[in-house]
């Protein structure tokens, strides 16, 4: 199974916490984009070994291009790239409520795809304002039924830890989203990312983080309330109802290959090699306008054996499937599976548990899970 990932690197504003690579103010850009998306696609086809099952088109804001622009993009992919003869299983666009409209839903809809992925963030108008949502709540809600009557595959993206945020407003915006009842909830941790506007804000004394224990309320609390409300919690911060898992997502977590295209995309050749495309768009357009070959452009990086075993631990353990001792033991010898085994016990059940061969966080562990996966890496 092999997925496309094509990042669309345009926004309208940026909010306070994002550092994904996108531009803002340049979308009489697009055009010039899609044109060098062309290109990259005609050079780097060779690198997928296997037919396509998923699409991921992420950004960066992906709504923003117009439907005539988003049918070309749509073309560029099906005009180079096998369709897996199971054909694509998921086809995804994230969007932003202020861009969803009829003709944007029509022409998804009409090139096949299958499931919506919205940023709303919070329902609370202040919370809105501080992080430079360009919506309101209203807006979110509106844009939702609207894609509801075309969408059966909807994920909602939340985020808890805001400045200035309580309990009870994380909580009212839970209850919001759970109303809404999507197929799919991200509930995502804020942290504050280096040259992000929140982390300079941060530094001047402009706003204040939230207590590390009322953020792992937070995350225990909203745990807690998705079960009730039937998503099984999946991975650090994602919720499904049953069935809808994110596939293109589950790939990056169990090693399968995809590719990335635009600036800032990465690979992974479901073996070895990474490669990223530098995040920078004036270079992309110029590169590819100018027909050059990608191998002067792409950065590649082949891993090495512990980078292997370093990506396995970091990737598995994100998810409720956890690292298989055995599987484990057959990649990275029985030796390596001992010594995690041991630092495991060492770091506690309330932490991270061991049953039935298989190493798993426990829901306290997802919320520190990079401190704790630092001390299972290898020396
Ligand atoms: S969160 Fe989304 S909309 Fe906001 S700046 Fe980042 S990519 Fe753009």
């Amino acid at each position: 199974m092999a997925g496309l990932y094509i990042h669309v690197p345009f926004c309208s504003g940026k909010c306070g916490y994002c550092a994904f690579y996108s531009v803002v103010g340049c979308e009489n850009r697009i055009d010039m984009f899609l044109d060098a998306l062309a290109k990259e696609a005609v050079v780097r086809t060779h690198e997928l070994f296997s037919p396509l099952s998923t699409i991921y088109i992420g950004g960066g804001t992906p709504s923003l291009l117009s439907p005539t622009q988003f049918e070309q993009l749509d073309r560029i992919i099906k005009q180079n790239f096998k369709i897996s003869p199971d054909k694509i299983v998921e086809y995804t666009i994230e969007v932003n409520p202020d861009n969803v409209d009829i003709p944007r839903i029509q022409a998804w809809r009409n090139a096949g795809v299958t499931r919506i992925s919205m940023g709303v963030q919070s329902m609370i108008p202040q919370e809105l304002q501080t992080i430079g949502r360009r919506h309101t709540a209203l807006e979110a809600s509106k844009a939702y039924q609207m894609l509801r009557a075309s969408f059966s595959n909807i994920s909602l993206d939340i985020i808890f830890g805001l400045p200035g945020q309580t309990m009870e407003s994380w909580k009212e915006t839970v209850h919001q989203i759970i109303d809404m009842y999507p197929e799919h909830i991200s509930a995502y941790s804020l942290t504050f990312e280096e040259r992000t506007r929140f982390s300079k804000m941060l530094k001047k004394g402009e706003i204040t983080e939230v207590e590390e224990s009322l953020s792992l309320d937070m995350f225990r609390w909203v745990c807690h309330r998705l079960a009730e409300a039937g998503y099984e919690h999946y991975e650090i911060s994602n919720f499904a109802r049953s069935g809808k898992r994110t596939l293109h997502n589950s790939s990056y977590w169990n090693g399968s290959e995809y590719l990335g295209l635009g600036p800032g995309a990465s690979s992974y050749d479901g073996y070895r090699t990474r490669k990223s495309n530098p995040p920078s768009l004036k270079e992309y357009i110029f590169f590819y306008t100018d027909g050059g070959e990608n191998s002067d452009y792409v950065e590649s990086e082949y891993l090495s054996r512990k980078e292997l075993t370093e990506e396995y631990i970091l990737t598995r353990l994100r998810t409720s499937e956890g690292i298989d001792l055995e599987q484990y033991g057959d990649l990275f010898g029985k030796e390596e599976a001992a010594r995690i085994t041991k630092v495991c016990r060492r770091i506690g059940d309330k932490w991270i548990n061991c049953r039935d061969g298989v190493l798993r966080l426990t829901e306290d562990g997802f919320f520190i899970s990079d401190e704790i996966i630092v001390s299972l890496l290898p020396d």
